[in-house]
């Protein structure tokens, strides 16, 4: 498939493997939140909610990170480039973050290739959860 050569999956909708490299079909993993009608199915931690942000970042789902992110620092658009080719995401390290807490932290790095060059992101990302539901904060 010629698509191997742009994602690190093949196309196939929800029955390729996860883009966040769980080893799961993106249906059993980021695509439950991803696609689930808003409101109804929230990752149940911190790095669930990290996890399935970075599969919308692979998966161009701008507005799956508008509505993942705090209304404190939430930018009004978000315009993803497709340029950009996520093909790797990396857990280094995650405090709290579990169904008990209020915040949490995940450290990762993500890594991506654009115009044929690789590069990575690294973060250490800052959530909150609000109710039920896992917010992006900010970057530490
Ligand atoms: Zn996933």
């Amino acid at each position: 498939m010629t698509a191997i050569n742009q994602y690190p999956v093949p196309a196939g909708g929800d029955a390729r493997r996860c883009p966040c490299l769980s080893g799961e079909t993106l249906a059993a993993c980021c695509g439950r939140f991803l696609h689930a009608p808003s409101g109804t199915t929230y990752p149940p931690t911190a790095e669930a909610l990290m996890r399935s942000r970075y599969t919308a970042f692979a998966t161009l789902s701008a507005d799956y990170l508008l509505r993942t992110w705090h209304p404190e620092t939430r930018p009004d658009t978000l315009e993803l480039d497709p340029q950009q080719h996520w093909y790797r995401l990396e857990i280094l390290n995650t405090v709290g973050g579990g169904p008990w807490d209020n915040d949490g932290v995940v450290s990762f790095r993500a890594r991506y290739r654009h115009g044929g060059v690789r590069d990575s992101l690294s973060e250490t990302s800052r959530f909150v959860r609000l109710g039920r539901q896992w917010l992006y904060a900010d970057a530490l």
